[in-house]
C-alpha cells in the first residue's frame, strides 16, 4: 500500500507501542492531533520533554520524581517505621489519595511474570534489601500488590526475601478487601482505607 504520509506512519507506530493502545486508537489519536489540535500536540511534546530530562527515580524509594530523594521520603513527619511495597506510581498515588497511611513506600515499577519475561531481578529490589538493611527504624512492609496471579507471586516473593534478608522487620499483605481481579488502581479510595486496617 502506497503511504500517503510516512511522518504519520511513524508517529502511529511510535503510539501504537504504548501500553493499552492499539492501532486503532493510535490512528485516532495521531489524526486528531495534526488535523484539529496542533497546540496541544505541540504542549505534549514540550511537556514529553520536560518530563523526560527532569524525572528520575528516587534514591529511596524508586518512585517517580524531580528530585533525588522524593518529597514522601523526605517528610521527616511521616511514619519512618513502615514501608507499603506497590506496584506503581499509580498505585501509590491512590494510596496517597486516602489519607489514611502516613508511611513510606516502594515502588516495584512492575510485578514479577513469568510470562511477560519478567523476573525478580527486574524490580530493582535490591534497593529495598540495602534500606531494610540499613534503616533499623523500619519495623513494618506492607505489601500492596493486586490479588492477581502476577501480583500474589510478587508478594509471595518480596515476603520471602524479606525474611532472609531482616528478619526483624513484619511482612503483611493489604487485606482482600478489594474484589477479585479489581487491579488496586481501580479501587476507590475507601476501599483501600478499609483493606489498609483490616490488613493481617
Ligand atoms: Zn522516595
Amino acid at each position: 500500500m502506497t503511504s500517503l504520509s510516512p511522518s504519520l506512519d511513524e508517529l502511529v507506530d511510535a503510539l501504537r507501542r504504548l501500553p493499552g493502545l492499539g492501532p486503532r486508537s493510535a490512528s485516532r489519536i495521531a489524526e486528531h492531533l495534526l488535523s484539529q489540535d496542533r497546540e496541544r500536540a505541540l504542549k505534549l511534546v514540550s511537556a514529553l520533554d520536560r518530563a523526560v530530562k527532569n524525572v528520575k527515580h528516587c534514591e529511596l524509594c524508586n518512585t517517580l520524581t524531580d528530585d533525588a530523594v522524593c518529597p514522601i521520603c523526605a517528610d521527616t513527619s511521616r511514619d519512618h517505621s513502615k514501608i507499603c511495597v506497590v506496584e506503581s506510581p499509580a498505585d501509590q498515588r491512590v494510596i496517597e489519595e486516602t489519607m489514611t497511611y502516613r508511611g513510606l513506600y516502594f515502588v516495584l515499577m512492575g510485578l514479577i511474570s513469568p510470562v511477560k519475561g519478567v523476573g525478580a531481578e527486574d524490580l530493582r529490589l535490591a534497593k529495598l534489601w540495602e534500606r531494610l538493611k540499613s534503616d533499623p527504624a523500619v519495623r513494618e512492609v506492607l505489601i500492596a500488590t493486586p490479588y492477581t496471579p502476577e501480583g500474589d507471586a510478587t508478594a509471595h516473593f518480596i515476603a520471602k526475601a524479606v525474611a532472609s534478608v531482616a528478619p526483624q522487620v513484619r511482612v503483611t499483605r493489604l487485606a482482600r478487601g478489594i474484589p477479585a481481579g479489581v487491579e488496586l488502581e481501580y479501587t476507590d479510595a475507601n476501599t483501600i482505607a478499609g483493606a489498609i486496617f483490616a490488613r493481617r
